[in-house]
């Protein structure tokens, strides 16, 4: 039979490049992340268990940030059950070793089993006076490392009356980013305000700053901003999560209080999971 000339220009690009222009579409796909950050919540049996409940999922990369004295058991854990979840750090250091009391370097957590590490969360911002300069520095070294840094932004309720959120993102964006050549990292924009409160930011204003914060990424690395998986955070939760998973800028979220009953985390998971499968 004669070939049509679509099918005919389809097969000539997939000989000459690999593959046709509609899976190159689909290869360059954002992943879709759902992350947990227990903060300093969890003992060791907890964390046994919620490894026994938790599913994991083939749709959607999951990962799970531990308080550090947690991070090996869970690792184990994780192996054990043979589920495929990643490990997160909730912070690291900006130096490579050193005399650095209580701290942990990149490699330490590498060698407990972790792959990413929570980068500039608003806690350690507030409490900890984490300021661009040094969430730069951390996340030069947790690529130099070969971890992949989740980078936290986001505007507090008084920023977002004065309406400053764009300046402050576009701000936080430049400084954390600076010098930075790799595009192996994920962003979390996380509201202050919607941290913890119960008072999350509605699906069509967390999309609207996703498309902003997506504008200045492409202002720093080019057209690959798009690759780059932007999450939500902030009283994210079962309830709220499918219209989240909805809008096209919103590739997963970053989760704390619902992520430490392993149901309700579930629950998210499967949302996400679902948004996936009909894509
Ligand atoms: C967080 O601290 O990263 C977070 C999103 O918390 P919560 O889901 O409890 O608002």
């Amino acid at each position: 039979m004669e070939q049509s000339i679509e099918s005919y220009i389809k097969n000539l690009v997939r000989e000459t490049i690999g593959h046709t222009l509609g899976e190159l579409q689909i290869q360059s796909d954002r992943r879709v992340y759902v992350i947990a950050n227990w903060k300093m919540n969890k003992n060791l049996a907890d964390t046994a268990e919620f490894f026994q409940t938790i599913k994991s999922s083939d749709d959607v990369s999951v990962v799970v940030c531990p308080p550090a004295q947690l991070l090996y058991p869970a690792h184990l854990f994780i192996s054990q059950q043979g589920k495929s979840i990643g490990l997160g750090a909730q912070n690291v250091h900006w130096a490579e070793k050193g005399a650095y009391t209580g701290e942990s370097s990149a490699s330490m957590l590498k060698d407990v089993g972790c792959e990413y590490c929570l980068i500039g969360h608003s806690e350690r911002r507030q409490y900890s006076f984490e300021d661009d300069l040094l969430v730069n520095k951390k996340v030069q070294q947790a690529i130099k490392s070969g971890l992949i840094p989740i980078i936290c932004i986001g505007e507090t309720l008084e920023e977002k009356n004065l309406l400053q959120t764009e300046q402050v993102l576009f701000k936080q964006l430049f400084g954390a980013l600076k010098d930075i050549d790799s595009s192996n990292f994920i962003l979390a924009y996380e509201p202050v305000w919607a941290i913890g409160t119960g008072q999350s930011a509605t699906a069509e204003l967390a999309q609207q700053t996703h498309a902003y914060i997506r504008s200045v990424l492409k202002q720093i690395m080019g057209e690959k901003a798009d690759g780059i998986s932007i999450l939500y955070g902030g009283s994210a939760n079962e309830s709220n999560a499918a219209d989240y998973s909805a809008m096209p800028d919103i590739d997963g979220v970053l989760v704390g209080g619902a992520s430490l009953n392993a149901q309700s985390f579930d629950g998210i998971i499967n949302v996400f999971a679902k948004g996936e499968q009909n894509s």
